[in-house]
């Protein structure tokens, strides 16, 4: 029977409209707007200027931090500006424009790429950093470092999530289908940089052909695939450890604190790719879709490329959108506007159309427990709205625990008062992040 969790939800995933359509590789972009900041930490700085020749896969921007990921040309062409560009997830943030030259030339490739079984741990981990992995499902954290727990937190399993969740999102499942092979590359690796022996591939059932085919592939390896049950938010990470390990990450604690580390799908064939062929990540497999979207597909896109060109691939909006989001419906994040380069946590672009979305207005709370039920997390959903609602950031976290909450939106989903738990949420986290600093 296939393994899952207490509460979530069960919204029509609506895959149907890019299950089936085989990954289309878009056109090299006549420009692109390369953001310094496309992952958690701080910002890279750039390291070209206006009027620079530069080659596909070139670092056009440095990582400043260990917390952070150096940033490649998505293609070869001519620095035309530096400047301030709309972003999808920080609104705004300094862009490398390049113009293409239409030659698509690539610089030498990644200094220690050669043979990966012949490479130690700190060679292999030193490439993962130098391609600018991360965590290439929505959260962008830094891979290098997430394949870097300290000693005290030894690591004996990894996790690739399959799940895909996220209604109407298919990237992850057609990269399952199409490069099989490569995604158990990339966990090979990732299993030898962790020195873990065993791995595990979690998938929903509603991907039964993607559950199939990875099994085949690992039949004969220290890789197992978990089918899990067809439920959001099967996919968060706390959730696929509770379901697949029966471990439980402690209250603000991480996967290496029940020894694992979990990874997405994309990324391990982003791994591969690095350390097999010297390929730094400049493009990306995601799903257009949506109720607006004339005709829904899945696109590798380079980096830098616009939402606008991913949508002018799929012919366009058929209606006008009422929202456009990166991402899922649940976790993915508004946008203001299409003109904003898909980056690396691009998994998606969403344009629902009326039909699509269930309009209106937030209500006062009923205290009908619906979310209650529905959070995967054990959490009082509710009182974070109230809380939120009259300001009271602190209870939200010591009597509350707001801070277990992994921003899934179940609660959000099954409320009838229509609260806008989740921002309520990221206010009192927000809130008391403030306090505390102010406190020091
Ligand atoms: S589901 Fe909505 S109305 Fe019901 S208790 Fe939760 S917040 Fe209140
Ligand atoms: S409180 Fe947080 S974890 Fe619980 S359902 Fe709402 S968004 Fe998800």
């Amino acid at each position: 029977m296939a393994k899952s969790f207490r509460g979530g939800v069960h919204p029509d995933d609506r895959k149907r409209y890019t299950a089936a359509k085989a990954i289309e590789v878009a056109p090299i972009p006549r420009k692109v707007i390369i953001p310094t900041r496309q992952h958690l930490g701080a910002p890279c700085a750039p390291i070209v200027k206006v009027g620079d020749l530069v080659k596909k896969g070139q670092v056009v921007a440095e990582a400043q931090a260990f917390v952070a990921s150096p940033i490649h040309a998505s293609t070869s062409g001519k620095v035309v500006e530096i400047a301030e560009y709309p972003h999808p997830v920080f609104g705004a943030c300094q862009a490398v424009v390049i113009e293409s030259d239409d030659k698509d030339e690539w610089a030498p490739g990644l200094p220690l790429s050669r043979d990966w079984q012949s490479l130690d741990v700190k060679e292999l981990k030193e490439i993962v950093r130098l391609a600018g992995l991360v965590g290439m499902g929505g959260a962008t954290f830094p891979t290098h470092v997430k394949m870097s727990p300290p000693p005290e937190k030894p690591i004996d399993s990894f996790i690739l999530n399959g799940a895909e969740c996220e209604p109407y999102l298919t990237a992850d499942h057609r990269v399952m289908l199409e490069q099989t092979e490569r995604i158990i590359t990339g966990m090979k690796i990732a299993m030898k940089i962790l020195g873990v022996s065993k791995g595990y591939v979690g998938i929903e059932e509603n991907k039964p052909d993607a559950i199939e085919i990875m099994r085949k592939a690992c039949t004969g390896s220290a890789i197992e695939v978990v089918p899990l049950q067809t439920k959001y938010p099967q996919g968060a990470e706390k959730t696929l450890i509770k379901v697949i390990l029966d471990r439980e990450v402690p209250s603000g604690g991480l996967p290496m604190d029940v020894g694992t580390v979990v990874q997405n799908v994309g990324t391990m064939v982003a791994m591969a790719d690095a350390v097999e062929k010297g390929i730094p990540l400049i493009e990306r497999v995601a799903t257009i879709t949506g109720g607006a979207i004339a005709e829904p597909k899945n696109i590798l896109l380079r980096v830098g490329a616009t939402f606008a060109q991913a949508i002018e691939l799929c012919g366009g909006f058929k209606e006008q959108p009422v929202k456009v989001i990166m991402g899922g419906p649940m976790m993915g994040m508004a946008q203001r506007t299409v003109d904003v380069p898909v980056i690396k946590g691009t998994s998606g672009i969403l344009a629902l159309s009326a039909a699509d979305v269930n309009m209106g207005d937030e209500q006062p709370c009923i205290r009908c427990g619906r979310c209650v039920e529905a959070c995967p997390m054990g959490l009082v959903p509710n009182m974070f709205s109230i809380l939120g609602e009259r300001g009271v950031f602190e209870v939200s976290v010591k009597e509350y625990n707001v801070l277990d909450c992994v921003e899934c939106g179940s609660c959000v989903y099954v409320c009838p008062a229509k609260r806008n738990i989740v921002q309520y949420i990221k206010l009192c986290k927000v809130q008391n992040a403030a306090q505390a600093a102010a406190k020091k």
